[in-house]
């Protein structure tokens, strides 16, 4: 799956899970995106909910940020470095490299930034999209 493939498809899952929380407050929002809450009331939203795994070690783990604003991407390439095309990167330096004799895409499987709850917050929007937008212009 392309990077943009799962970028629209999460969007819209994440814009309907806000739509239906209408009328709670941005904090209660935020609680209602708790790992844990998700897996019960929002089975589709994350493969990894089936399996009852993780993407990242942690507690608290909160899913509002899944994506992360930091995170950039281009399915046909960013740019060459030292002969390899670089598709992904974080604006934040974070994170590691998967790096081939071909590729270079960014691993975030260490950097648990976006999801912690303050993050959540501190970046909060109803908009996913928007969240990514706003993030781009900084
Ligand atoms: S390394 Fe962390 S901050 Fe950077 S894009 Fe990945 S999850 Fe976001």
């Amino acid at each position: 799956m392309k990077y943009i493939d799962w970028f629209i498809a999460h969007a819209k899952k994440h814009r309907a899970i806000v739509a239906s929380l209408e009328g709670r407050s941005d904090e209660e929002i935020v609680e209602y995106f708790d790992y844990d809450k998700m897996r019960r009331n929002e089975p589709d939203f994350c493969p990894l909910y089936a399996k009852s795994s993780k993407c990242h070690d942690m507690k608290n783990l909160n899913c509002y940020m899944c994506g992360c604003p930091h995170f950039r991407f281009d399915d046909s390439g960013i740019e060459i470095k030292d002969g390899r095309v670089v598709y992904s990167y974080c604006v934040k330096n974070l994170g590691d490299k998967f790096v081939s004799d071909s590729t270079i895409h960014h691993d975030c499987s260490n950097c648990t930034l976006p999801h912690t709850k303050k993050f959540a917050k501190d970046n909060f929007s109803l908009d996913w999209f928007e969240i990514m937008d706003s993030v781009f212009k900084k």
